[in-house]
Protein backbone atom coordinates (compact mmCIF):
# COMPACT_ATOMS: atom_id res chain seq x y z
CA UNK A 1 0.00 0.00 0.00
CA UNK A 2 1.94 2.56 -1.44
CA UNK A 3 -0.49 5.50 -0.76
CA UNK A 4 -0.26 4.55 3.11
CA UNK A 5 3.45 5.80 3.11
CA UNK A 6 2.51 9.00 1.49
CA UNK A 7 0.39 10.33 4.42
CA UNK A 8 2.01 12.74 6.59
CA UNK A 9 0.35 12.74 9.89
CA UNK A 10 -2.11 10.09 10.21
CA UNK A 11 -2.48 6.37 8.55
CA UNK A 12 -5.17 5.58 6.67
CA UNK A 13 -6.11 3.00 8.85
CA UNK A 14 -6.16 5.84 11.87
CA UNK A 15 -7.51 8.12 9.79
CA UNK A 16 -10.79 5.97 8.58
CA UNK A 17 -11.00 5.34 12.64
CA UNK A 18 -11.04 9.17 13.31
CA UNK A 19 -13.98 9.22 10.83
CA UNK A 20 -15.80 6.31 11.82
CA UNK A 21 -15.85 7.59 15.55
CA UNK A 22 -17.07 11.04 14.57
CA UNK A 23 -19.61 10.20 12.59
CA UNK A 24 -20.56 7.36 14.55
CA UNK A 25 -21.29 9.88 17.23
CA UNK A 26 -23.50 12.47 15.17
CA UNK A 27 -25.63 9.18 13.35
CA UNK A 28 -25.10 5.83 13.80
CA UNK A 29 -27.84 5.64 10.44
CA UNK A 30 -24.84 7.35 8.95
CA UNK A 31 -22.23 5.75 10.10
CA UNK A 32 -24.01 1.97 8.89
CA UNK A 33 -23.66 4.20 5.67
CA UNK A 34 -20.63 5.40 5.85
CA UNK A 35 -18.98 2.01 7.15
CA UNK A 36 -20.52 -0.18 4.25
CA UNK A 37 -19.31 2.10 1.64
CA UNK A 38 -15.56 2.51 2.99
CA UNK A 39 -15.52 -1.38 3.30
CA UNK A 40 -16.47 -1.34 -0.63
CA UNK A 41 -13.73 1.34 -1.43
CA UNK A 42 -16.39 3.84 -2.46
CA UNK A 43 -15.13 7.71 -2.01
CA UNK A 44 -18.12 9.00 -3.04
CA UNK A 45 -19.03 12.81 -2.50
CA UNK A 46 -20.71 11.84 1.28
CA UNK A 47 -17.55 9.87 2.09
CA UNK A 48 -15.28 12.87 1.49
CA UNK A 49 -18.56 15.37 3.17
CA UNK A 50 -17.50 13.94 6.43
CA UNK A 51 -14.18 13.77 6.16
CA UNK A 52 -13.61 17.34 5.33
CA UNK A 53 -16.44 17.96 7.80
CA UNK A 54 -13.97 16.13 10.67
CA UNK A 55 -11.29 17.41 9.10
CA UNK A 56 -9.65 14.14 8.12
CA UNK A 57 -7.10 14.89 5.13
CA UNK A 58 -5.62 11.55 4.41
CA UNK A 59 -8.69 10.23 3.34
CA UNK A 60 -9.48 12.83 1.14
CA UNK A 61 -5.83 12.32 -0.28
CA UNK A 62 -6.52 8.95 -0.62
CA UNK A 63 -9.52 9.19 -2.63
CA UNK A 64 -7.95 11.86 -5.02
CA UNK A 65 -4.66 10.19 -5.62
CA UNK A 66 -6.57 6.82 -6.52
CA UNK A 67 -9.04 8.85 -8.15
CA UNK A 68 -11.83 7.46 -6.51
CA UNK A 69 -13.62 10.75 -7.21
CA UNK A 70 -13.64 12.91 -9.43
CA UNK A 71 -13.84 16.73 -8.02
CA UNK A 72 -15.22 18.49 -11.36
CA UNK A 73 -18.13 16.25 -11.16
CA UNK A 74 -21.84 17.70 -10.13
CA UNK A 75 -22.32 17.65 -6.42
CA UNK A 76 -25.80 16.01 -5.33
CA UNK A 77 -25.73 19.52 -3.39
CA UNK A 78 -27.22 21.69 -6.35
CA UNK A 79 -25.93 24.99 -4.79
CA UNK A 80 -22.46 24.50 -5.77
CA UNK A 81 -21.09 23.73 -9.19
CA UNK A 82 -19.42 20.83 -8.69
CA UNK A 83 -18.08 18.39 -5.83
CA UNK A 84 -14.87 20.51 -5.04
CA UNK A 85 -17.01 23.76 -4.57
CA UNK A 86 -18.99 21.98 -2.20
CA UNK A 87 -16.13 20.15 -0.25
CA UNK A 88 -14.19 23.54 -0.34
CA UNK A 89 -17.50 25.35 1.44
CA UNK A 90 -17.84 22.40 4.38
CA UNK A 91 -13.80 23.48 5.03
CA UNK A 92 -14.45 26.88 5.39
CA UNK A 93 -17.35 26.19 7.62
CA UNK A 94 -15.56 23.85 9.66
CA UNK A 95 -12.57 26.10 9.72
CA UNK A 96 -10.03 22.94 8.34
CA UNK A 97 -7.77 25.45 6.72
CA UNK A 98 -5.21 21.95 5.60
CA UNK A 99 -7.88 20.44 3.84
CA UNK A 100 -9.56 23.70 2.16
CA UNK A 101 -5.98 24.34 0.48
CA UNK A 102 -5.41 20.51 -0.01
CA UNK A 103 -8.64 20.61 -2.33
CA UNK A 104 -7.79 24.28 -3.81
CA UNK A 105 -4.91 22.91 -5.51
CA UNK A 106 -6.41 19.61 -6.82
CA UNK A 107 -8.85 22.01 -8.38
CA UNK A 108 -6.07 23.90 -9.96
CA UNK A 109 -7.03 26.90 -8.02
CA UNK A 110 -3.77 28.05 -6.72
CA UNK A 111 -1.93 29.91 -9.09
CA UNK A 112 -0.33 32.82 -6.70
CA UNK A 113 3.37 31.63 -5.45
CA UNK A 114 2.06 32.17 -1.97
CA UNK A 115 -1.64 31.53 -1.05
CA UNK A 116 -3.44 33.52 1.51
CA UNK A 117 -6.69 32.21 2.40
CA UNK A 118 -9.50 33.86 4.27
CA UNK A 119 -10.24 32.08 7.10
CA UNK A 120 -14.32 33.12 8.01
CA UNK A 121 -15.31 31.15 11.32
CA UNK A 122 -19.46 30.85 10.58
CA UNK A 123 -21.69 30.57 13.18
CA UNK A 124 -22.83 26.91 13.08
CA UNK A 125 -26.09 26.22 13.07
CA UNK A 126 -26.45 22.83 12.25
CA UNK A 127 -23.42 21.76 14.50
CA UNK A 128 -26.03 21.30 17.40
CA UNK A 129 -23.22 20.03 20.11
CA UNK A 130 -21.98 23.57 21.73
CA UNK A 131 -23.44 26.93 21.37
CA UNK A 132 -20.27 28.11 22.75
CA UNK A 133 -18.95 31.29 21.39
CA UNK A 134 -15.17 32.30 21.01
CA UNK A 135 -13.72 35.39 21.63
CA UNK A 136 -10.06 37.18 20.56
CA UNK A 137 -10.15 40.39 20.41
CA UNK A 138 -7.68 42.20 17.78
CA UNK A 139 -5.61 44.17 19.53
CA UNK A 140 -5.19 46.63 16.94
CA UNK A 141 -8.94 47.42 16.30
CA UNK A 142 -10.61 45.55 19.02
CA UNK A 143 -12.89 43.51 17.17
CA UNK A 144 -13.71 39.52 18.01
CA UNK A 145 -11.93 37.60 15.06
CA UNK A 146 -13.63 35.27 15.26
CA UNK A 147 -16.76 37.20 13.97
CA UNK A 148 -14.72 39.55 11.79
CA UNK A 149 -12.48 36.61 10.48
CA UNK A 150 -8.64 36.30 10.14
CA UNK A 151 -6.10 35.16 7.48
CA UNK A 152 -3.69 32.58 7.23
CA UNK A 153 -0.70 32.22 4.80
CA UNK A 154 1.03 29.36 3.29
CA UNK A 155 4.62 29.35 2.04
CA UNK A 156 4.94 27.51 -0.88
CA UNK A 157 8.62 26.34 -1.96
CA UNK A 158 8.93 25.69 -5.59
CA UNK A 159 11.67 23.69 -7.94
CA UNK A 160 12.40 23.89 -11.48
CA UNK A 161 13.10 19.91 -12.13
CA UNK A 162 15.14 18.73 -15.40
CA UNK A 163 13.39 15.61 -15.31
CA UNK A 164 10.09 16.43 -15.54
CA UNK A 165 10.98 19.38 -17.05
CA UNK A 166 8.68 22.00 -15.36
CA UNK A 167 7.87 23.93 -12.19
CA UNK A 168 7.38 21.71 -9.25
CA UNK A 169 6.24 22.47 -5.90
CA UNK A 170 8.39 21.03 -3.02
CA UNK A 171 7.01 21.65 0.08
CA UNK A 172 4.06 24.01 1.26
CA UNK A 173 3.53 24.50 4.69
CA UNK A 174 0.95 26.68 6.81
CA UNK A 175 3.06 30.08 8.17
CA UNK A 176 2.16 30.64 11.49
CA UNK A 177 0.94 34.17 11.27
CA UNK A 178 -2.72 35.16 11.46
CA UNK A 179 -3.82 38.82 10.18
CA UNK A 180 -7.04 40.35 11.11
CA UNK A 181 -9.51 40.81 8.53
CA UNK A 182 -11.09 43.71 9.78
CA UNK A 183 -8.11 45.88 10.22
CA UNK A 184 -5.39 43.87 8.16
CA UNK A 185 -2.54 43.99 11.20
CA UNK A 186 -0.54 41.31 11.91
CA UNK A 187 -2.11 39.78 15.08
CA UNK A 188 0.86 38.91 17.12
CA UNK A 189 1.15 36.16 20.11
CA UNK A 190 -1.34 33.81 19.17
CA UNK A 191 -0.18 30.99 16.98
CA UNK A 192 -3.08 29.02 14.03
CA UNK A 193 -3.41 26.32 16.49
CA UNK A 194 -3.80 28.05 19.82
CA UNK A 195 -6.43 29.98 17.39
CA UNK A 196 -8.01 26.87 16.79
CA UNK A 197 -7.78 25.86 20.64
CA UNK A 198 -9.80 28.92 22.20
CA UNK A 199 -12.93 27.54 19.99
CA UNK A 200 -12.73 25.01 22.74
CA UNK A 201 -15.10 26.04 25.51
CA UNK A 202 -12.60 24.46 27.86
CA UNK A 203 -9.35 26.00 26.59
CA UNK A 204 -8.06 29.39 27.97
CA UNK A 205 -9.75 32.33 25.97
CA UNK A 206 -6.20 34.54 25.92
CA UNK A 207 -3.27 31.89 26.10
CA UNK A 208 -5.31 28.80 24.48
CA UNK A 209 -3.88 26.99 27.61
CA UNK A 210 -6.23 23.78 28.15
CA UNK A 211 -8.09 24.85 32.00
CA UNK A 212 -8.63 20.85 32.66
CA UNK A 213 -4.80 20.24 32.32
CA UNK A 214 -3.31 23.72 33.96
CA UNK A 215 -6.17 24.06 36.21
CA UNK A 216 -8.34 27.23 37.50
CA UNK A 217 -7.38 29.48 40.24
CA UNK A 218 -10.23 30.24 42.69
CA UNK A 219 -9.91 33.75 44.06
CA UNK A 220 -12.17 35.16 46.57
CA UNK A 221 -12.10 39.28 47.11
CA UNK A 222 -12.05 39.61 51.06
CA UNK A 223 -13.50 43.05 52.54
CA UNK A 224 -12.63 44.72 55.85
CA UNK A 225 -15.73 44.39 58.02
CA UNK A 226 -15.21 47.19 61.40
CA UNK A 227 -17.88 46.24 62.80
CA UNK A 228 -17.05 42.59 63.42
CA UNK A 229 -13.83 43.24 62.73
CA UNK A 230 -12.90 40.43 60.48
CA UNK A 231 -12.55 39.85 56.35
CA UNK A 232 -15.43 38.71 54.70
CA UNK A 233 -15.41 37.04 51.27
CA UNK A 234 -17.02 39.23 48.65
CA UNK A 235 -16.97 38.22 45.42
CA UNK A 236 -15.31 35.06 43.64
CA UNK A 237 -13.60 34.56 40.32
CA UNK A 238 -11.98 31.98 38.31
CA UNK A 239 -8.88 32.73 36.33
CA UNK A 240 -7.13 30.10 34.12
CA UNK A 241 -3.79 29.09 36.15
CA UNK A 242 -1.51 29.43 33.44
CA UNK A 243 -1.89 33.10 32.03
CA UNK A 244 -4.15 34.55 35.08
CA UNK A 245 -6.61 35.16 32.47
CA UNK A 246 -10.39 35.60 34.05
CA UNK A 247 -12.55 32.43 32.79
CA UNK A 248 -16.25 33.81 30.60
CA UNK A 249 -19.36 32.98 31.83
CA UNK A 250 -20.20 30.19 29.42
CA UNK A 251 -17.16 28.44 30.95
CA UNK A 252 -17.83 29.16 34.66
CA UNK A 253 -21.00 27.60 33.53
CA UNK A 254 -19.88 24.69 31.18
CA UNK A 255 -17.62 23.60 34.12
CA UNK A 256 -20.61 24.36 36.80
CA UNK A 257 -20.59 21.56 39.06
CA UNK A 258 -16.84 20.97 38.76
CA UNK A 259 -15.47 24.43 40.66
ZN1 LIG B 1 -7.96 44.09 13.73
ZN1 LIG C 1 -4.76 31.37 29.91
Amino acid sequence: MQVKENLSNMSLDEAIDKLSKSVYLESPDIWIDLTDKINDQIFDEMVLFFATKYDVLPILKYALENKFIDLNLPSKNTTYKNIGEHLISVAIQSNNIDIHNYLKRSLGQDDDEILIEEVQIESNENNNSTSYKPEFICPSCNVNIFESGYKASEDIVYKFSLEKNKLIETSRSLLDKTVCCNCNNVIKGISINQLKNICTVQNCSRCSADLTSVGITDKSKMVYDKESNTFNSKSTSFHCANCDNQINKTQVEYFGSLI
